[in-house]
Parts: structure tokens; C-alpha cells; sequence
């Protein structure tokens, strides 16, 4: 599964917020022979249409899609030369397939800052400094290589010409994710700057609700997305039950947990979309990549479903809600017949024809 990596300096809160991911792990509920890493923690996409669904067709129980955090441990300023633990590290986030970089913005004096004071704007710069410094010297061993290997006819010379185009642009302060160029010829290379990212700023309660100062906060890394969260409201919300934890968060004027907003963000920063099956067993989200067509989208649920597919049968969500069965649906000309070349909508409930 893709997974997104947690990254930022020491005490902004990372570890408060994985452990608040963890205890929300869905795998050990939903998935009973799933191996649980320790350092990965697989949270539901928030999904409201799947317990309708499961009234409509009295499922067993409820499947969502998930979305797997890792955590990684603080980037300090000089990791890039190794300085402290950085190296290992910045190899566990070449492996992540997005980057979640928490910033810190509560204020608490029994709290230091490893930059002497609350500055999300300098710790951004300072992370993301050290990033494009990491990238920048895998491509200045990379290129010397790749030059030997096109002289060879070993390497594709685009795979070098995009090489140089990065190597130039993080000369020029540009993160590689804002540069537009074409990096999909030197993806192997892990390059972390060349990754999606989401910024979760981890502030006080008083924050979340002060539009002003999070549009400030936006400000700083748009066009990324930014998360809002205290992480240590989410450490409580946690281990509440779902009516005194949707009192908490009413209580500080929010209508998602931060974490639940993480996991939507973050899904759709990965590139992923759900369709959703449905029967007296379960109703279920399943993950596919934004545009896939329906008999990939077949080969989630098996891969016999995407050798042997004739057709699926899709009704959308919101006719199938409105008809309250397939067999009404169906009778309303709303139950649609798709080939091979159907793109999946969010929201298609859908059903496989194949042969075996
Ligand atoms: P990490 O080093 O980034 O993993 O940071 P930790 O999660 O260990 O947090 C460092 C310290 O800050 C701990 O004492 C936390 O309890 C505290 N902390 C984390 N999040 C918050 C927050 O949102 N508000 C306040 N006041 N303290 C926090």
C-alpha cells in the first residue's frame, strides 16, 4: 500500500499525533491476520456513505478504505550532512510515497523549541532546506553515473537531461514539486522534494477556530494542502466514545477530527480514489488510483475479476440511496452497463460480471 511519511523537527508534536494514528489503527479491528507494524499506522478514510449503505443492504459489517501513516523520526537542521541520526532517516523517506511535515505552532514554555522559538515559517524553510540539500546530493552522485552510462548506451539520455534540469532547479531554492518539470524519468531515485506533501500544522485550540491566522499559515505553503489539528486534543479524542468525542470537537468548533481530515487529505495527496461494493456481508470502500478504469478497478477485489471481465454494473451512490435497492434502481434505468474502457467515478457502487 502507499504510504505517507511523517516528517519535522523534533518536539512539534510528531509522536503525539502517530500515537493518536496508531490507536486509531483499523487493521487490528477489520483485519485480524494483518501484520501491524510499529512504526505504521493505518487509519479508515471517513466514509458516511458506506453505514448507508449497510442499512440499505443489512451488511454484516462496514469496510472502509485506509490510508497508512509512517512514522519517521525528526529532521534536524544539518541532517542532510548526517549530522545526528539524519541519514537513515532521510532513507525512510525516500521510501514514503508522500510527506506529511508537521509544524509546530502551539505555544507551551515546558516545551523548547529546537530552534528557540515558535516560528512555523523558519522551521518550514529550515526542514525543507535540508530536503532539497538531500536531494541535491543524491543527484550530484547520480549525474556523473548517468553521464558514463548514456556515453555506454546503458542509461536513456532523458533520464539524465531530467536529472540536470532537477539538480538545477533545488540550485535555485525551487522544491522539485513546484518546479513543473517532468520527473517521472528519475522517480527510482526516491527524490523526497519531488513528492506530493501535506502540512499539518499542529496548533493550540484557540487556532482551529480563527480563520485569520490559519489562512496566514495556508499562505506559507500554498498551493500544498494544510491540515489544522491540536495533536493533543487528538490524543483525547481517541480514547473517547463517539458521542463524548463528538462533543470535544463541537466544543472546538470543528466538525472533523484532524485526523480524519489527515486521512481524506492524505488519500487523495496519494493520488487514490474509492468505489463501494455492497451485499448482506459487507459494505466496502476499495482503494483504486484516481482514473482507473473499471477492470482495473475489478483486479482490486481479485485478479481473476480483471483477467476474466465482461462488464460491471454501476449505480451511483446517490440513485441507489434514492431507489433503496438495486432492483429499483435497475427498474428506473438507473443501474448502468459498463465495458472495459469505463474511468470510475467517485461514488460508482458497483458489481463485477466476469467469467472464470
Ligand atoms: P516530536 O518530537 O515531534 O515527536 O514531539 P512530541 O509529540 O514528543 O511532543 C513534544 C512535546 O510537546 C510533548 O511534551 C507533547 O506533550 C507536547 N505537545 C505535542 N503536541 C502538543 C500540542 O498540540 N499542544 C501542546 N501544548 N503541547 C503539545
Amino acid at each position: 500500500a502507499l504510504t505517507i511519511g511523517i516528517v519535522g523537527l523534533p518536539n512539534v508534536g510528531k509522536s503525539t499525533l502517530f500515537n493518536a494514528l496508531t490507536k486509531n489503527d483499523v487493521l487490528a479491528a477489520n483485519y485480524p491476520f494483518a501484520t501491524i507494524e510499529p512504526n505504521v499506522g493505518v487509519v479508515s478514510l471517513p466514509d458516511p456513505r458506506l453505514a448507508r449503505l449497510a442499512e440499505v443492504f443489512h451488511s454484516e459489517r462496514i469496510l472502509p478504505a485506509t490510508v497508512s501513516f509512517v512514522d519517521i523520526a525528526g529532521i534536524v537542521r544539518g541532517a542532510s550532512e548526517g549530522e545526528g541520526l539524519g541519514n537513515q532517516f532521510l532513507a525512510n523517506i525516500r521510501e514514503a510515497d508522500a510527506i506529511a511535515q508537521v509544524v509546530r505552532g502551539f505555544t507551551d514554555d515546558d516545551v523548547v523549541h529546537v530552534e528557540g522559538g515558535v516560528n512555523p515559517k523558519n522551521d518550514l524553510e529550515t526542514i525543507n532546506a535540508e530536503l532539497m540539500l538531500a536531494d541535491l546530493q543524491t543527484l550530484e552522485k547520480a549525474i556523473p553515473r548517468l553521464e558514463k552510462d548514456v556515453k555506454g548506451k546503458r542509461a536513456d539520455p532523458a533520464t539524465l537531461e531530467a536529472a540536470v534540469a532537477a539538480k538545477d532547479a533545488l540550485e535555485r531554492g525551487i522544491l522539485l514539486s513546484h518546479s513543473g518539470l517532468d520527473l517521472a524519468p528519475i522517480r527510482e531515485y526516491g527524490l523526497m522534494t519531488a513528492k506530493p506533501y501535506i502540512y499539518v500544522f499542529n496548533v493550540d485550540e484557540a487556532v482551529l477556530t480563527d480563520a485569520a491566522a490559519k489562512a496566514e499559515l495556508e499562505a506559507l505553503v500554498a498551493p500544498a494542502h494544510a491540515v489544522f489539528l491540536d495533536a493533543k486534543i487528538e490524543s483525547e479524542l481517541i480514547d473517547l466514545d463517539p458521542d463524548d468525542a463528538a462533543e470535544l470537537l463541537a466544543s472546538t468548533g470543528q466538525e472533523e477530527s484532524g485526523i480524519d481530515q489527515l486521512a481524506r487529505i492524505g488519500f487523495d495527496t496519494l493520488g487514490l480514489q474509492t468505489y463501494l461494493t455492497a451485499g448482506p456481508k459487507e459494505a466496502r470502500a476499495w482503494t483504486i488510483a484516481k482514473g482507473s478504469k473499471a477492470p482495473q478497478a475489478a483486479g482490486v477485489i481479485h485478479t481473476d475479476f480483471e483477467k476474466g471481465f465482461i462488464k460491471a454494473e454501476v449505480i451511483s451512490f446517490e440513485d441507489l440511496i434514492d431507489a433503496g435497492s438495486v432492483l429499483e434502481a435497475r427498474h428506473r434505468g438507473k443501474a448502468r452497463l459498463e465495458g472495459k474502457d469505463y474511468v470510475m467515478h467517485d461514488g460508482d457502487v458497483v458489481e463485477f460480471r466476469f467469467n472464470v
